[in-house]
């Protein structure tokens, strides 16, 4: 992104969560130059430049820029994203992802074409938005695409996506996917009308992906999908399945084995059950609150997500049921920031608050250590030192 010559900028008198490790720095100072960070540390030690762009940050709290691990460009809004008006383009991005902190995304199955174009335009500096990987069009068991009455009523984009039903088709389809550009593959292990994607189909796709290096995520609709996928290799598994109430010891050894990644995606079932009985919903979210609780007790990696696309984009409610499944702040933090960066090969540039490290921050107005609802109270969103959200 080419602009005008910079000015420094340097955020003082913050509390400062270098990582979700260390202990914050109190009174604190960020200097940004350019895209990336050029010195944090407390007040009495790091010097701001004298032409720097001051901005008072007393009481307020700084962490790395957030990621949203498992979110879609598939509802109609992003339809032809090549020719939404800028500001109307810029407005849904900061609604869905910049107000609330987020600077990286990645998103798991979506038009492939459309969201590339819609990821042109914000690195060209056209719109502010944040950074997007995708995993383009997901790949799905033959006859497995839902009726198009019922993804119209989902609110999404017709979305044709590549039917697989043995290795070989498994493979293909990853490849061509792979030399379009994507930055990882997606599967759907099971749908309501086709049959379930075996561990071999599976594993061809991961061996394809992982040749290119890039991730697999898995769509599991039950904890029998979760151990197929597992056993096959992915990476990351793209939700929690509350339907199957429990994850058993097969899973969890293949956890502890292994440190796959989860998106427990929480909210998405809460809103799944909200047209049932209160006592089925809760019965239904304390299930995935079991499962995430038993995965995070086997050691596996959490990502925040939280299948945004298929629910609203305001995360607080994600925050709180994490906490509930006993997540601390240090590791609802740690899943915003230094666990998607290292699952995805980030993690020299971004995740951290510390110098040389892409300018990817958030300013939060309160402490989300002592109250999580600090976490959606954002002042201030910047993405490659450009400030990308402000109220
Ligand atoms: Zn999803």
């Amino acid at each position: 992104m080419e602009s005008a010559p910079h000015v420094a900028i340097a955020f003082a008198g913050a509390t400062i969560y270098v990582s979700p490790d260390d202990s914050p720095i109190r009174d604190g100072v960020v200097v940004i130059d350019g895209a990336t960070i050029a010195a944090v540390g407390d007040r009495a030690h790091v010097a701001i430049p004298a032409n720097a762009r001051r901005i008072d940050a007393s009481g307020m709290t700084i962490t790395a820029g957030f990621w949203n691990s498992h979110v879609h460009f598939f509802e109609r809004k992003w339809a032809d994203a090549a020719s939404i008006p800028a500001p109307e383009l810029a407005r849904q991005l900061e609604q869905s992802h910049t107000r609330y902190g987020f600077t990286t995304v990645f998103d798991l199955s979506s038009l492939w074409e459309n969201t590339r174009a819609l990821r042109a335009r914000i690195e060209s500096g056209e719109v502010a938005g944040p950074a997007i990987r995708s995993t383009g069009e997901g790949l799905i068991p033959t006859g497995g695409l839902p009726p198009d009455l019922v993804l119209a009523m989902m609110g999404l984009m017709k979305t044709p996506l590549p039917e697989i039903d043995d290795p070989a088709q498994a493979r293909a389809a990853a490849k061509k996917l792979l030399d379009a550009g994507v930055d990882g593959i997606k599967l759907f292990a099971s749908s309501q009308r086709g049959a379930a994607l075996s561990e071999e189909t599976i594993r061809a796709a991961v061996d394809e992906a992982h040749d290119a290096g890039k991730p697999v995520f898995v769509h599991p609709n039950s904890s029998a999908d979760v151990l197929t996928a597992l056993r096959a290799g992915v990476d990351v598994i793209a939700h929690t399945t509350p339907a199957s109430k429990t994850w058993d010891d097969a899973i969890l050894a293949l956890v502890r084995e292994q440190h796959p990644a989860l998106t427990p995606t929480l909210t998405l079932w809460q809103q799944t059950m909200r047209h049932d009985r209160a006592s089925a919903q809760e019965q239904f979210v304390d299930a995935a609150i079991g499962e995430l609780r038993a995965w995070l007790g086997s050691g596996g990696r959490v990502l925040f997500g939280t299948d945004l696309g298929a629910v609203d984009p305001d995360p607080s409610d994600e925050y709180r049921l994490m906490q509930s499944a006993g997540m601390t702040f240090a590791q609802i933090l740690a899943s915003l920031t230094t666990a998607p960066a290292e699952q995805f090969g980030s993690a020299q540039a971004k995740g951290r608050v510390a110098a040389g490290f892409d300018a990817d921050l958030v300013v939060l107005r309160g402490d989300p250590s002592t109250d999580l609802r600090a976490l959606t109270d954002v002042r201030y969103t910047l993405r490659g030192g450009n400030v990308i959200y402000q109220p």
